[in-house]
């Protein structure tokens, strides 16, 4: 998915844990994708290559290679560790936890759109919805990328202006 509809997924916890700085948040749902572009560099992983089927008129994809920064088995751990720095920093549990999960996060909505995660290491057991594998299923993921970058927006303001209410109520 894009990144913003990574980033929204943390606007939307923001209210369910106030301690958690926003940066934060969003910053962690963009840790699998920073760290893809850190493997590839490194010849570690590699990208899914796209190309044009005149024929068919379909994209056929070459299975990218990213289970060190996509795979489940590896966000939940990279999801741990996120948590645990946050905690070093914040001393505060519940927002740490609240951080590290925003890692996951990104492998659960990416998991809704494609059909190339792996679950653990190799390309062996590879898992996802693949939304976007068809025609009408990018329409949805579309769709559903607005839909989660409005709610993110929604839900996000209107705590800050509950926030702003109850402080003017307290002068
Ligand atoms: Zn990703």
């Amino acid at each position: 998915m894009e990144p913003l509809a990574h980033a929204s997924i943390g606007l939307m916890v923001k209210p369910v844990a106030p301690k958690a700085p926003l940066w934060a948040l969003i910053a962690a749902t963009q840790v699998p994708d920073l760290l893809s572009f850190g493997f590839i560099a490194l010849d570690i992983e590699k990208p899914g290559v796209s190309t044009m089927d005149f024929n068919q008129g379909l994209q056929t994809f070459s299975l990218p290679y990213y289970p060190f920064s996509h795979g489940c088995f590896m966000c939940i751990v990279w999801s741990l560790l996120v948590a645990g720095i946050a905690y070093l920093f914040l001393k505060d549990l519940k927002p740490s936890l609240v951080i590290g999960s925003m890692v996951f996060s990104h492998w659960v909505l990416d998991f809704l759109v494609y059909s190339t995660l792996p679950l653990l290491f190799g390309n062996r057991n590879l898992v996802g919805l693949g939304l976007m594998n068809t025609k009408p299923g990018v329409f949805i993921s579309i769709f559903l990328e607005l839909l989660l970058i409005s709610t993110g927006l929604i839900i996000y303001f209107r705590a800050r202006k509950r926030a702003a209410l109850q402080e003017g109520q307290k002068q």
